[in-house]
């Protein structure tokens, strides 16, 4: 058997490989085969990395010799060498994963570095600050990344020497600062270490590969992993690369480009750069730089070669590219490409553009645009009047947009903390770096002092969505005192700020926010989808407002009408407490009545909104304990509302008491026991659909679902309530209507017995909520207590109520669905749990041939694309598209 490869230089790779060699690598190598200035290098793969876990968190000793190997090859490329004397060979070392995550694993710089080294770069250089910058820089890097020192510390260390030589900027420290803080730092490394710096490069080599391996467990990118549905199981791959300097004085430089705006997507090059600067100083936003049109001026021919590759880069990828570069003393290299981040907004733009100047057919198109980012479209911007009045007492730079507003949280921590206790808050930060993740997500925007456009709070927000105003320099904030100064005026966490994302601009106190409006590209965009897709999307609606709602945003109907969420109004609790108190089935039906045209009223409603489009109303499902007060004293109140004893009250509710109210009396057992709910609530869909058809003439085929069975019999017990009430109205009322009795799957013993159930049930809809709770045996309402012990520990990577398990829940919906069209091959299949509105799940239903997803009206768009890319993913026959009303027709109630 022919040996596995583990490392590959950037010359035996393509474009193609990017599961084994991530994305960073697959591009640099394709960069290399089409000729683009890349400092050369190799990459260990993905297939290494897991190996390294398989093993115990130990690099294989064969894999150990094809990295030194590939070191010998890389030294005769670039005609240096590793640790030598003469011409030393300096490396830098960085992750890089199938999908990007920006941020959020190590990276280590100038490694090769050591005492010796550093003189010879000295010298051959004639510009020891410079070699004695990139010494300490690397120190430091290493002693964080691979030491797990902290960072800090150093800094702490630099800042001293800064104060005691009376300069505030790091390009104020000389050469001979740089070589007694190299000092420092070392002797600060062995104090915590308790061993000396290593100063064998291929010590520092293998030592710095494991540390990004381990740091594709970190818990920020366990998180970013589980925001992004990227699997642990995928590894991350390890660049190795020469390195080229942008620290060698003012004909060096370095910055980060896009070929088209990430945030507006408007067609031109956006791209920032800082003379005499690595990397590091413009993603971390520690120095304000410049923008690009500054290099035509310093120099014309590198800027005028830059245009061109950015250029040719994106026409080979044919998408926007995100790039890093470095001039080395007036020479141009590319240190890496990939797909950018954009706005929910830039992304539409570059793929309606993309798809007009031919470049991309529409099917490419629709694969570029994340469907949750559209979420950001959907949400509110201030009010425009509101906004007229406000005054604006700070301005930094647009970096995410959208609008927020909150209380001030001065750290990451504290931003998560107040929000899990309900508040809502702005997260204000000198800068951002990548473990101030979960803050950012809690936050309901980010505001920092420092950094540009492509600095790290910059980057993240906008790929998460999130409202970001970053460097906002007139802000004076102290994180130790909680404070933020800005003419004249300190707030602190109780004040509220408002931030403009896409103006830049900031407020004191609260700003009203509008909904959003939807055109333009999105419309262009949406429609692609639309012709596209075959999976329907539905709604899960209780309110005409939120019917109408949804419809703005692309429902084809509801697939999911909770009908108790109109029992909780105010003004009709009353009514079902009376009829829960009824001694005996007259009084019961008494309370009923009155309920009957309070709900028959909301259908109508409903029913106008939705047009001639189908809505699936599904019957009462809660137990009803959740009606009744617990509490004595509110006992004592409604016992005297009800005119009965607070005794007889607080029997009720005692009796009704369950300890697994979720395994309970609720779903189809309650009109198991009170047939005539199931009356009345016929009454009320059939009737309005009647009252609607009449006076506006829709074809309407009300969609009746009984919720929770587990039994055939006990779904035809209650369809023969549901029939027998339709079919005698329906005669009454001398018209023709068509209606459809099918049921939820959320019951394992449903799913198992789906082909027994589909005997009975026109349609299936699966209740992926409590499926998934029945199937996994916890609780939908409080399993987040243990999951993240679960996350941590990788047992599970994600919330299984919000991503279908696709491998225990997920064999559960195909079986039944297979059950299902075994008995009735024409039985429409949707899903109404959370998961419709989940990119991935959406994916997994079409796949198993779901007719239709629902989901909450906010989430339409994101489910139509979702779909849309299932199937470019994953072409299948229209036919699935099957109508209710077609599926109705081929049914013979
Ligand atoms: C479900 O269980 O998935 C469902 C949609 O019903 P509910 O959330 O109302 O229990
Ligand atoms: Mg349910």
């Amino acid at each position: 058997m022919e040996k596995k490869k583990y490392v590959y230089l950037f010359s035996e790779g393509n474009g193609s490989m990017r599961n084994l060699l991530g994305g960073k690598g697959a591009n640099l190598a394709e960069m290399t085969n089409i000729g683009i200035p890349v400092p050369q290098g190799f990459t260990v793969t993905t297939e290494a990395c897991n190996k390294y876990y398989d093993d115990g968190k130990i690099i294989a000793e064969d894999i150990i010799n094809e990295i030194h190997e590939k070191m010998v090859e890389l030294e005769n490329i670039s005609g240096k060498k590793f640790g030598s004397l003469e011409n030393p060979l300096l490396v830098s070392v960085r992750s890089g994963a199938r999908a990007s995550m920006p941020g959020m694993m190590d990276t280590i710089l100038n490694l090769g570095l050591n005492d010796q080294t550093v003189e010879v770069m000295a010298n051959k250089t004639g510009n020891p600050r410079f070699a004695y910058d990139s010494y300490r820089r690397f120190i430091q890097m290493f002693a964080d990344v691979v030491m797990e020192i902290e960072k800090r510390s150093f800094e702490d260390i630099m800042d001293e020497m800064k104060a005691d030589r009376g300069v505030t900027l790091d390009t104020e420290l000389n050469a001979d600062d740089l070589k007694e803080l190299v000092i420092k730092f070392k002797a600060h490394y062995k104090a915590v270490k308790g061993d000396d710096f290593p100063s064998d490069p291929t010590v520092q080599l293998i030592e710095s590969i494991k540390a990004v391996f381990r740091s594709w467990n970190n818990p920020r990118a366990i998180v970013y992993r589980r925001m992004n549905d990227i699997p642990g199981s995928w590894g991350t791959a390890v660049n190795v690369q020469e390195m080229v300097f942008g620290n060698k004085g003012n004909t060096s430089g370095t910055g980060v480009a896009f070929s088209r705006n990430p945030s507006t997507g408007e067609k031109k090059i956006f791209a920032e750069y800082l003379m005499n600067a690595q990397g590091e100083d413009v993603v971390a936003g520690i120095r304000t730089p410049q923008n690009i049109e500054e290099l035509a001026k310093e120099n014309p021919a590198v800027y005028e070669q830059f245009m061109d590759i950015v250029a040719t880069l994106e026409d080979h990828y044919k998408d926007m590219q995100d790039m890093e570069f470095t001039i080395e003393e007036g020479k141009l290299y590319f240190l890496q490409t990939r797909n950018g981040k954009r706005t929910a907004q830039a992304a539409l733009k570059i793929a309606v553009d993309l798809v007009e100047e031919g470049k991309l057919t529409k099917e490419e198109a629709i694969l570029k645009v994340e469907p949750k980012q559209l979420d950001t479209l959907l949400h509110p911007a201030f009010d425009t009047e509101a906004l007229k009045a406000a005054a604006v007492m700070a301005k930094g730079l647009p970096a995410s947009p959208g609008a927020a507003c909150g209380k001030i949280a001065f750290t990451a921590e504290e931003a998560k903390e107040r929000h899990e206790n309900g508040e809502k808050v702005v997260l204000v930060r000198l800068e951002t770096s990548p473990e101030d993740i979960e803050g950012m997500i809690a936050a309901e925007g980010i505001l920092t002092v420092r950094g540009g456009m492509t600095s790290h709070a910059a980057v993240v927000a906008r790929g998460m969505g999130t409202c970001c105003v970053a460097g906002c320099g007139e802000l004076k904030v102290n994180e130790g005192a909680k404070t933020l100064e800005v003419g004249g005026v300190t707030y602190g966490v109780d004040d509220f700020i408002s931030i403009d994302g896409s103006t830049g601009n900031v407020y004191a106190g609260q700003i009203k926010t509008v909904d959003p409006e939807i055109s333009g590209y999105f419309g262009t965009f949406m429609a692609w989808a639309d012709d596209i897709r075959s999976l329907k999307v539905r709604t899960n609606a209780d309110n005409p407002r939120d019917t109408a709602q949804a419809v703005r945003f692309g429902a084809e109907g509801i697939g999911l009408c909770r009908t108790e969420h109109m029992f909780f109004e105010a003004d009709r609790i009353m009514a079902i407490r009376e009829m829960i108190v009824a001694k005996n089935e007259t009084d019961r039906r008494a309370a009923l009545e009155k309920l009957l045209p309070m709900q028959k009223g909301d259908f109508i409603g409903i029913y106008e909104e939705l047009q001639d489009k189908p809505a699936t109303i599904r019957f009462l499902d809660p137990p009803l304990h959740e009606f009744l007060p617990h509490e004595d004293d509110e006992i004592a109140e409604l016992s005297k509302e009800l005119g009965i004893t607070f005794e007889a009250l607080k029997n009720t509710v005692e009796s009704l008491h369950e300890f697994n109210p979720m395994m309970g009396h609720r779903g189809c057992r309650l009109a198991v026991s009170y047939p005539e709910i199931a009356e009345m609530q016929t009454r009320a869909v059939i009737e309005a659909a009647i009252d609607v058809k009449n006076r506006l003439g829709y074809d309407i085929v009300p969609e009746i679902m009984i919720p929770l069975v587990g039994e055939v019999k006990e779904l035809k017990y209650v369809k023969d309530v549901v029939t027998r009430t339709a079919d005698e109205i329906i005669k009454e009322a001398g018209i023709e209507m068509k209606y459809m009795v099918g049921t939820m799957i959320e019951i394992p013993r449903a799913a198992l017995t789906a082909d027994e159930i589909a005997n009975e049930a026109e349609f299936f809809s699966f209740g992926t909520n409590d499926l998934t709770q029945m199937t996994f045996g916890f609780s939908r309402d409080d399993a987040g207590n243990f999951l993240k012990y679960y996350y941590d520990n990788s047992i599970y990577e994600s919330d299984p109520f919000a991503r279908i398990d696709q491998v225990g829940v997920g064999k559960l919906i195909k079986m039944a669905a297979e059950l299902g069209k075994s008995t009735r091959p024409n039985i429409k299949l949707g899903i109404c749990g959370e998961h419709g509105g989940d990119p991935s799940s959406v994916e997994f239903c079409h796949n198993v041939g779901l007719n239709y997803v629902s989901c909450s009206p906010y989430r339409v768009p994101v489910a139509r694309l979702a779909a849309a890319q299932a199937e470019v993913k994953n072409p299948r026959s229209k036919s699935c598209d099957s109508s209710a009303e077609e599926v109705a027709a081929s049914t013979n109630n």
